[in-house]
């Protein structure tokens, strides 16, 4: 029997009702949590809400309540629409619960007695609205000689002076360092790794640890007149909802933990919770997984712009599980997505309703008319080499072992890519194997009835692999094909080929599981959802003039289609320019460091035959020895500079806007000098 398996959502602050951010961080847990149950592991899945602190108190009190009526408030918010969403979590913790409370408190006694916690005077710049100092060089300056304001904020800060424990984190940078080398899967994904080695490189402060500025929160054992900060209250939700160590659950589950968090909150979770950890001589989480952020349709989600996105309101509209599939395949996990409602409706008709809503409409049609409604027996070893059948099997195994082995990854995103994959083979066998041919052929009988058990075979399994996304459809899915039973039917991963199915129960027609929608009802929706028409910036180079052309009507050449007449969007540029660009695949023979430049390093690379020399600004993201053997693609044709003393002949592509957080790549192995379009 494999490792039980524990996965979390951060805890949701109570000042806030659930946002795409939350909703996707929860559905992504939710369908991890449900793929471990369906492999028959001992699963946990814990989400909760953090309800201490001075901006709930504030909040409180602007709003004429006490801060617990406050919470519960927000707490019900969530609780509703995690159950909208269909999330199965197992526990939700609240921080303002005894049992929270009291397994903080042993957590604080645990470092105090490892004495890696002190009381000493803390003065720095203070911010209410984030609850942190801040020391000067992170702030922004005022208006004013003296004034600073905060970096998030943008409003003045005030110096304060308070008594506060401290937590003696500068001592275990090294121990956490050491840590995050011996366990290479502890921070995913890799490049998050690099971030948190490279923050903790350059050195850790001692963390204040308690605060006397407010009260709604945990004391500090012993001294009352402190309130545990948030670091120690809200991260310890991990294990007090476990029970706290000591207690079978927590021995149980606690060292299997995968926590999923925002990039946000990185750090928090893997610098200030692991040194905690190794300070009360606890076990580590086994992973935290730090995931992107959405923009919508383009630009970032503000209030200002008014653009935040409802997950409630579009799962009411179009289904729980459409959101749910369209969030987990749209952006790869881990790296920042755009939510854009015109691919969000173009993958529900696509990859939903052409795709797997089609196959299961086709399956279930033909089964009633090549085979009496009623699942036919499968004939043991029957069409094995045939060239159409044959084939399906293999599909449908391969399908299987690849998608357990992106969720064991953690890449729900490539799990689905690997689903899909059976999903149209499932819709290309029934074209290639033609029942309706071979119905026009009694010789044919036992090839149609074999056919038909495939592709209601390869359904079945599709509904299984499914569940973890789309729990709602994948037991539709089961009730066409005639499966009895309940939610417990999910709960089961595909074993052999052929024993998915009893033969001899009816299927049951129904609706279309996802109706295309047209034009009109996607314009419908997206006027509903709030969606503004798409209004293109010109580029900083962009020629404004060109800007109030392209908003004129094309009326020039009355007769022509509207489409041929516009000016290209402004700040476009033409596939002649873009043809000038020699991109080619390279490959990294060395790297080393650039003297006195901490950003930079000097590569050579392999173009196929000849060899070039760039200065990269990765090395924040990128170690040395890390390189050679990476193939990057290359702009090959860069007018030359030199950087730093060294001559620099082209530039590798990357990722990232003021730092670099990945480096391009080619998704299979090519040779060196090939060209890229
Ligand atoms: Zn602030």
């Amino acid at each position: 029997m494999s490792d039980p398996f524990y996965v979390t959502t951060p805890i949701y602050y109570v000042n806030d009702a659930p946002h795409i951010g939350s909703a996707y961080t929860t559905i992504a847990c939710d369908a991890l949590a449900r793929y471990h149950r369906a492999r028959g592991q001992d699963t946990w899945f814990l989400t909760g809400t953090d309800e201490h602190g001075q901006k709930i108190e504030e909040a409180a009190i602007a709003a004429g309540r006490t801060p617990i009526a406050h919470a519960d408030h927000f707490v019900a918010r969530f609780q509703d629409a995690w159950k909208k969403l269909d999330i199965s979590n197992d526990d939700f913790i609240r921080t303002t619960e005894q049992r929270h409370k009291d397994v903080v408190a042993d957590i604080w006694r645990r470092l105090e007695a490892a004495g890696a916690i002190y009381l000493a005077d803390y003065e720095d710049w203070y911010c209410v609205g984030c609850e942190s100092f801040y020391t000067e060089t992170q702030l922004v300056p005022g208006d004013a000689p003296g004034v600073f304001l905060c970096p998030d904020h943008k409003r003045p800060v005030q110096r304060l002076k308070e008594q506060s424990y401290f937590f003696r984190m500068a001592q275990y940078a090294q121990p956490l360092l050491d840590y995050i080398e011996a366990h290479p899967e502890f921070i995913q994904p890799d490049f998050r790794k690099n971030e948190v080695v490279a923050f903790v490189k350059a050195g850790l402060r001692d963390l204040s640890v308690s605060r006397r500025t407010f009260k709604w929160g945990i004391p500090v054992p012993g001294a009352p007149e402190h309130v545990i900060y948030v670091w120690i209250d809200a991260l310890t939700n991990y294990m007090s909802a476990l029970g706290g160590p000591g207690t079978a659950q927590y021995d149980k589950f606690w060292p299997q933990a995968v926590h999923v968090i925002g990039k946000d909150i990185l750090r928090h979770h893997a610098v200030y919770w692991p040194t905690m950890l190794l300070a009360a001589g606890l076990p580590l989480p086994k992973t935290v997984f730090a995931h992107g952020w959405w923009t919508a349709n383009g630009q970032k989600i503000s209030k200002s712009l008014g653009n935040a996105i409802d997950p409630l309101g579009l799962a009411a509209d179009v289904g729980v599980d459409a959101l749910r599939y369209f969030l987990l395949r749209e952006t790869s996990f881990g790296l920042d997505g755009d939510f854009s409602h015109d691919a969000f409706l173009g993958r529900l008709n696509s990859d939903l309703a052409n795709d797997l809503g089609n196959l299961v409409h086709r399956c279930v049609k033909m089964t009633e008319l090549y085979a009496g409604g009623v699942i036919p027996r499968l004939e043991p070893g029957a069409f094995e080499d045939h060239p159409v059948h044959g084939k399906l099997a293999a599909l449908a195994i391969h399908a299987r072992d690849t998608v357990a082995e992106h969720m064991e990854r953690l890449q729900p995103t490539r799990a689905l890519e690997a689903l899909w994959e059976l999903v149209r083979g499932g819709n290309k066998y029934i074209d290639d194997a033609a029942p309706w041919v071979q119905a026009k052929d009694p010789a044919r009988a036992a090839e149609l009835s074999h056919t038909v058990r495939h592709f209601l075979e390869a359904l079945s399994w599709i509904a299984l692999m499914v569940a973890p996304f789309m729990p709602k459809k994948a037991g539709e899915i089961l009730d066409r094909l005639g499966v009895p039973g309940g939610p417990e039917r999910l709960l089961r991963w595909p074993r052999a080929w052929g024993r998915e199915l009893t033969s001899g129960q009816k299927v049951v027609p129904g609706e279309p599981l996802w109706p295309r929608l047209d034009d009109d009802r996607k314009a419908e929706l997206k006027a509903r959802w709030g969606v503004k028409p798409a209004v293109r910036k010109p580029d900083k180079g962009g020629d404004p003039k060109n800007d109030k052309q392209a908003d004129k009507p094309a009326d020039k050449s009355a007769g022509k289609a509207p489409q041929a007449a516009a000016a290209p969007p402004p700040g476009s540029i033409s596939y002649d320019d873009f043809k000038k660009l020699d991109l080619r695949v390279a490959e990294v023979k060395t790297a080393e460091k650039v003297p006195k430049a901490d950003k930079l390093l000097k590569l050579t690379l392999d173009l196929g035959g000849e060899t070039r020399t760039v200065v990269a600004g990765i090395a924040a993201a990128y170690a040395a020895e890390a390189l050679p053997g990476k193939k990057v693609i290359f702009l090959a044709n860069l007018a030359p500079a030199t950087i730093r003393g060294v001559r620099s002949e082209g530039m590798i592509l990357a990722a990232g806007d003021e730092q670099v957080i990945g480096l391009s790549a080619i998704d299979c192995d090519v040779p060196p000098g090939t060209k890229v379009r």
